[in-house]
This record gives C-alpha cells, structure tokens and sequence, in this order.
C-alpha cells in the first residue's frame, strides 16, 4: 500500500506535520524503506543554476493558482487552500470576492455567510472562522492593510509559516519559500536541498537558489512537481531537467 500524502498546510501541529513529511521522504524513493538505497548527494552549484536557468527559460513569470484580486483577497484563498486544490478554492471565492475583497467587507458579510460561500471546501467551517476573526484582526490591529511581516502574519487566525511565505513572496515579492507537498517531494528526489521536515527543505533551499531565481524559485518547483514529477509516477521522460537529477529508476515512458 503506498503511504498516504503528507499534506504540509497551515494550522497542522508542527509534530503531525513532522510526522507526515518523514513518512514522505520514505515515499520518495517508491520502495519500503528498508530496500532503498543510499540518498544520492545534493546537486553542486552549477547545477543548481542550471535547474533553474531551465525552468525560467520555460516559464519566465509562473503564477501561482489560486485567484485573487488584492493581497487581503490572497490571504484569504491561501487560507481557505489548507488541504484543498487550488481549482475547488477558486470556484468558492470567485462569488465570495466579489462581494468581499477588503476586510471591513469581509466582516460586514458575517461569519455565517462567509461558511455558505466556501461550504464545498473542506474543513470549511474552521476556514470560514478564521476568515472572518482574520478579517476583524487586520482592521483592529494593521489599519486592514495586510501586513509585509512573518511575525504579524503568523499572529493572523488560521495562518502557519507556508501562508505566511506565500503571501509575502506573492504580495510582497520577497525570495521566500512556501514548501507544500509537490515542492517537498521535488526536492527530495533530484535533491536540491533534501529534508525530512519542510521548514529543513525551505531552510535548505534558501541556502542554494541563486538570488537571481530566488522570486519564482517556489512556484517553479512546485508547478513541477504538480505536473512532471508526480508523486506516484514522476514522468522523467518529459522531465526538462533529467539529465541534472539523481532520482533513480528514472521513468522511461507512460
Ligand atoms: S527526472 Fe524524474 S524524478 Fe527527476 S525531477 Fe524529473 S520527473 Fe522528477
């Protein structure tokens, strides 16, 4: 049986959250882990450059997916994203932003018609909480500006160290590295920066991306992990950076 996915989200504990990123790690290889074989050595520089030359020459300007209009608006889809795609997410809010892009509009709304919105994501009822006591927190304490700070961002209901890294490297363009599952998993198997644990993966990682990738680094791994190397069947043959990862069996084919 394959291990479950180690969803990395806000809000976990930090053990659960431990506790599902070593169960992925023994994933990665795709065999028990007892069978695997030694972890190969992280990529030298040159070909950590070289990953993300490639990727920026295939997708200079990736975006993330999930939809929004402002940063509060951002804010509140990374939220509601907690163990949801990004695809279930924007089908709630594209009504809800329409009505509530600022958090005085937010809270105006109420919480009970905030949960009617997103009631078609999971764990909805806790996200909808949060979004409105989110949104009462930012007019009480940051004049509704969502602020360009990882200790008041953290401070906000319902946000953890990976929306806090999404909002500021998407509102605030800073390198930052919002480490989700696909991330972690990518990582992990060229390695670029391998961990157990994705605060060491994000750790890692901020260590070795070049300055000038450091913006879209996030995004590129994770888009690539989202579309090519795929959890339980990377797809190396179409992988732009085969020749640089040391991921073994490599796939051959569909
Ligand atoms: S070669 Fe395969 S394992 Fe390596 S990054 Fe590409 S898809 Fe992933």
């Amino acid at each position: 049986m394959p291990a479950k996915k180690p969803p990395v989200k806000p809000g976990r504990s930090k053990a659960a959250t431990a506790k599902a990123a070593t169960k992925s790690v023994a994933k990665v290889a795709g065999k028990p882990a007892a069978k695997r074989t030694k972890q190969p050595k992280p990529l030298p520089p040159e070909a950590v450059f070289e990953v993300f030359r490639r990727f920026e020459a295939i997708e200079p300007e990736p975006k993330g997916e999930l939809e929004h209009v402002n940063p509060f608006t951002l804010l509140v889809a990374v939220v509601l994203s907690a163990q949801a795609t990004d695809a279930g997410v924007n089908k709630a809010t594209r009504a809800l932003f329409k009505i509530a892009d600022t958090p005085e509009k937010m809270v105006a709304l109420g919480e009970e018609a905030i949960r009617d919105y997103v009631k078609t994501i999971g764990l909805y009822r806790t996200k909808a909480k949060n979004v409105f006591l989110l949104s009462q927190q930012l007019i009480a304490e940051h004049g509704s500006v969502v602020p360009q700070d990882r200790d008041a961002l953290e401070k906000l209901p319902g946000v953890g160290r990976k929306t806090a890294n999404v909002v500021l490297n998407m509102a605030f363009g800073e390198h930052t590295i919002a480490v989700d599952t696909h991330l972690f998993r990518v990582s992990n198997r060229v390695p670029l920066a391998p961990g157990k644990t994705p605060l060491a993966v994000e750790l890692g990682l901020l260590k070795i991306v070049p300055p000038r990738f450091g913006r879209h680094a996030h995004h590129w791994l994770i888009l690539h992990g989202r579309y090519i190397c795929k959890a339980r069947k990377p797809e190396c043959w179409r992988c732009p950076i085969n020749d640089l990862c040391r991921f073994e069996p490599k796939t051959k084919g569909p």
